[in-house]
């Protein structure tokens, strides 16, 4: 079993990481680091630091904190010569992970960085399906109520905290994985409540290969959540529902398989501490980024939770 320190205990930690911990047969939750949070039964530490020097037999780290300031709590964990694991987004900048990835490379240490919507269920037979077919379009729609999934938390929709792009890019990771030409952005509008410096809405067109995409985040909906993509295709549509749990093809009956996203990245990254090889994939961090420069921004009405 592998030793394993849990950092930023908060609705993620506590809804995924720690049940997947629990019956993980690779990890062992050996201490948490957090200010306010804590896990019953386990060892705790108010500060990333603390947690490393009072336990050099922990070799693996679990990142949940919010991705601004995530860096240099990255950092220390890389530098004790700890292997890491970063949940979605990585962090705050393509080059902050840039530097971290060279980091781990120096230290000797597995960097891996999370999609954790890229272990949905239904992901891999929609890869597969659309290999070598031709794209015409893809429709992106993510959908969700920020007071349900997110309830105050307020850096999500201050600067670096990304705001709609926050559930969205879990959107772009299935989307950078399943589709066979990569995605460039063309144009966005991005919704900023006036209180706030992140977006609550967007729009983003995109192109790949030969065919243009758009993605609608909105995360002012309320009553039906929608987190879907389709793809039309020269053999017709595929839809990918429930965030990638559903799988619906033409002239099939629609398949939809079981939620073991947080199971499958905890494997992951044992396979990964095992091999000692990184997995840093930033092509979601880097659209997001894209669209971010080139958006053309509109104030809205103010926002409270
Ligand atoms: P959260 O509930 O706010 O928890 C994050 C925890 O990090 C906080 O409880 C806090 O614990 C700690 N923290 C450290 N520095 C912080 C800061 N400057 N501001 C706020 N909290 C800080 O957030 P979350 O929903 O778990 O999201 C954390 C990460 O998981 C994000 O990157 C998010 O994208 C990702 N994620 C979230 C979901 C979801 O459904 N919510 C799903 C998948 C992935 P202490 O006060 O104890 O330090």
């Amino acid at each position: 079993m592998i030793r394993l320190g849990l950092v930023g205990i908060g609705k993620i930690a506590r809804d995924q990481h720690v049940p997947a911990l629990a019956n993980s047969g690779d990890f062992d939750l050996a201490a948490t680091a957090s200010r306010h949070g804590r896990v019953e039964g386990v060892e705790s530490h108010s500060t990333v630091a603390a947690m490393l020097a009072a336990r050099p037999d922990i070799r693996a780290v679990s990142l949940c904190t919010p991705p601004a300031g995530r860096f240099e709590q990255a950092l220390d964990v890389i530098r004790a010569g700890r292997d890491l694991m970063l949940e979605k987004p990585p962090a705050a900048t393509v080059s902050e992970v840039e530097a971290l990835a060279q980091e781990a490379r120096r230290q000797g240490t597995v960097l891996f960085t999370t999609w954790h919507s890229r272990e949905a269920a239904e992901i891999d037979a929609a890869r597969d399906w659309l290999a070598g077919r031709r794209i015409d379009a893809v429709r992106i729609r993510w959908m969700e109520n920020i007071r349900q999934w997110h309830p105050g938390q307020d850096w999500i929709l201050a600067a670096g905290g990304f705001g709609v792009f926050d559930p969205g890019i879990n959107a772009l990771s299935i989307a950078t994985r399943i589709l066979p030409s990569p995605l460039t952005v063309l144009d966005a509008v991005l919704e900023v409540p006036s209180n706030r410096a992140s977006p609550i809405a967007a729009q983003i067109r995109f192109r790949t290969g030969d065919a243009t995409g758009d993605a609608r985040l909105d995360f002012l909906q309320t009553g039906q959540q929608t987190w879907d993509i389709e793809v039309d295709t020269d053999a017709g549509m595929l839809r990918l529902g429930m965030g990638g749990s559903v799988l619906e093809l033409p002239g099939e009956i629609p398949i939809s398989g079981e939620n073991q996203e947080y199971p499958r990245l905890y494997s992951r990254f044992a396979e990964l501490v095992r091999s000692r090889q990184s997995d840093v994939d930033l092509r979601p961090l880097q659209f997001v980024a894209d669209a971010f420069m080139i958006a053309d921004r509109r104030i809205v009405q103010p926002f409270e939770f």
